[in-house]
């Protein structure tokens, strides 16, 4: 008997950050919206607890129980007094180290799998609670949709959606490391007036009403500077985007992937394949957004 659960990844549309907190976090106005590129997670009774991975980025993914995954199904394990002896299957899409969540999403995925296999039955608020242990971006990966994150990010409130947004997102060679995109957004705001990050109402309006040249107008990231700082090539791939018709590009959350919103599914082909032939990224996907968020498939 096994259990599989689909997750998707995100885009922040708004990722305001305020200064350092005394204890290293900062506060965030966090905009996220779940995209429809998927992990799955399988999980399987066994003798141990062990992880495998498959996908192009497979080989990136630690193995160990710092994995999101083994790190959900040990603390749900723990709150229930159950042996973790299960073998946790990552069929991997969402990049490693991308700004997307993957890990956050495996972790949520998880969190779901075990609950079923297990029949735990623990409530929405647990299993969101566990996903705030686990990591600011894992509530949202459960819930899906698009929501606002306040606080480390983890705290949420589910947002309106009132049409379909249509993406294509940009995989570079290499990976960045979230801490490290805030330390370079700390060292950048060294000296200067950093405001309390707010969400933004024409950005949620636009959300609301599904309007796509609304939401180009009002997406924004702080972080972008500090992963154009890290990777100053990333400029390249969204001049190339804008060029192939994109209404904006923005860095997805640390990065370094990049987002491209599209007026259409059409004008969002064009865009990837803009963005195909300029060579500036590795790989290109078109998705689009809401998407749901952890489900229980199989
Ligand atoms: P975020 O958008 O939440 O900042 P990210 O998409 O940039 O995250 P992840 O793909 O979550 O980044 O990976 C960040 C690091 O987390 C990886 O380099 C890896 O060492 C570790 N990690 C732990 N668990 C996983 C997992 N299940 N999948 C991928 N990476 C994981």
């Amino acid at each position: 008997m096994s259990v599989t659960v689909r997750v998707p990844a995100k885009v922040n549309v708004q990722l305001a950050v305020g200064a350092a907190r005394p204890d290293g976090f900062h506060d965030l106005a966090n905009v996220f919206l779940a995209v429809g590129l998927y992990d799955e997670v399988t999980v399987t009774p066994a003798d141990e607890l062990r992880i495998t991975c498959e996908g192009p980025d497979a080989h990136q993914v630690p193995l160990d129980r710092t994995n999101l995954a083994a790190r959900a199904a040990l603390v749900l394990a723990d709150r229930y007094g159950l042996d973790p002896a299960v073998h946790l299957h990552i069929a991997k899409d969402i990049p490693v180290a991308g700004g997307m969540a993957g890990g956050s999403a495996d972790g949520a995925g998880a969190l779901l799998a075990c609950d079923a296999l297990w029949g735990t039955h623990a409530s929405r608020e647990e299993l969101l609670d566990i996903c705030a242990e686990l990591g600011s971006d894992v509530p949202f990966s459960l819930v899906g949709g698009a929501a606002l994150g306040t606080g480390r990010g983890e705290k949420l409130r589910t947002l309106d959606v009132g049409g379909t947004f249509h993406w294509v997102f940009a995989m570079a060679d290499r990976g960045l490391s979230t801490p490290a995109v805030f330390r370079e957004f700390d060292r950048l705001g060294e000296g200067t007036d950093i405001p309390e990050p707010v969400a933004s109402e024409p950005l949620l309006d636009a959300l609301a009403k599904g309007d796509p040249d609304a939401l180009a107008a009002a997406v924004s990231n702080d972080l972008q500077p500090a992963a154009l700082s890290l990777f100053p090539q990333l400029a390249d791939t969204l001049a190339a985007g804008r060029a192939a018709g994109a209404m904006t590009g923005l860095v997805s959350g640390s990065g370094p992937t990049t987002a491209f919103l599209a007026r259409d599914a059409e004008s969002a082909e064009k865009v990837a394949a803009g963005l195909r032939a300029s060579g500036t990224c590795r790989d290109v996907r078109r998705t689009s957004g809401p998407a749901p968020g952890a489900t229980v498939i199989g």
